[in-house]
């Protein structure tokens, strides 16, 4: 009988046991783990801890060295530079910018002490120049990470290329970067590998409602993401969300010309923004925000001012 009782107890109570056993071990590999998902020989896609604000990464194998793509928040940057060695042990050459927002080139600094060279389509510095160092000095007062830096402006990317592509190669492997517009900023920067057919779009095409229209040129944005699709990409590696293939640059597209033309039909039949609505079709929803406002606001500027909205004196919100 004391079996029959002691046994189904000693059988729940295990599995606890086991936790409390584990649970110093698992938050010890938390705080090194890079979660890196292997998208093809060398090459790595590494999801950012959204609620830290961190963008993806993506790191490249060559011969001899690293390329990765984004620099990131200092906090994220410090977590790669430290870890990255678990993915291959070779030192890390370039950090590549897809463009000038804090959650992808903010950490530039942390790579080049670490003895990388930042690089990026000359937009961004441009964007830079543009926006800086207020953004700098506002995101420094809100964040750890990067106040910790005590820097007065944001470092730039330490070399630019203006031809498309710009490309790296070796034995192992070529590396295209490509500027093919303005879409979400002026500077935005395209990474084609074009053996394995993937393809790193920052936040031209982000994956899920994430994207913001503020430094944008929203009626020349979609053409952007069509020209990035005749690259015919077996795998596409967003800025943020998850990891997909051509389906992420259509949806991408897809929402943002919807939105616009929405917008665009209502401003020419007289209707004032506060009137603005759009009806989303299967497809739209897993790019467009649930509430739609500040994108009608800033499509709205676009249009009723005939300027991209990029080019409208503006903050960052
Ligand atoms: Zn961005």
């Amino acid at each position: 009988m004391n079996c029959s009782i002691r046994s189904p107890l000693r059988r729940s109570l295990l599995p606890f046991l086991f936790l409390l056993l584990l649970a110093p071990l698992t938050n010890a590999a938390d705080t090194d783990r890079l979660d890196a998902l292997r998208i093809a020989d060398g090459v790595w896609f590494l999801p950012g801890d959204s609620s830290k604000g961190y963008c993806n990464n993506v790191v490249i194998e060559m011969k001899d060295y690293l390329i990765v793509v984004d620099a990131n928040y200092p906090g994220r940057a410090r977590e790669l530079v430290r870890d990255i060695h678990r993915l291959s042990p070779k030192p890390v050459l370039f950090v590549f910018d897809t463009h000038a927002h804090r959650d992808h080139a903010y950490g530039n600094i942390i790579w080049t002490n670490a003895g990388a060279t930042t690089f990026a389509y000359e937009g961004v510095v441009d964007e830079m120049n543009r926006y800086e160092p207020q953004r700098w000095l506002a995101t420094a007062a809100e964040r750890e990470d990067v106040r910790s830096l005590q820097l007065t402006d944001a470092p730039r990317p330490e070399l630019t290329f203006r031809t498309s592509p710009f490309i790296l190669k070796d034995g192992t492997r070529e590396v295209q970067f490509w500027f093919l517009g303005w879409a979400h900023t002026r500077g935005d920067g395209f990474v084609w590998l074009p053996k394995e057919r993937i393809l790193c779009t920052g936040d031209a095409a982000v994956n899920g409602p994430r994207n913001k229209l503020w430094d944008a040129n929203i009626a020349n944005w979609p053409q952007v993401l069509a020209r990035a699709e005749q690259f015919h990409p077996l795998h596409v590696l967003p800025g943020h969300g998850d990891a997909g293939g051509p389906e992420i640059l259509e949806g991408q597209r897809t929402f943002l010309s919807d939105l616009y033309n929405a917008v665009k039909a209502q401003v020419d039949n007289g209707r004032t923004l506060s009137q603005l609505s759009m009806s989303l079709t299967d497809r739209d929803r897993n790019w467009a925000p649930r509430d739609l406002s500040t994108d009608f606001a800033i499509t709205y500027s676009e249009i009723t001012q005939h300027q991209p909205a990029g080019d409208i004196p503006h903050v960052w919100k």
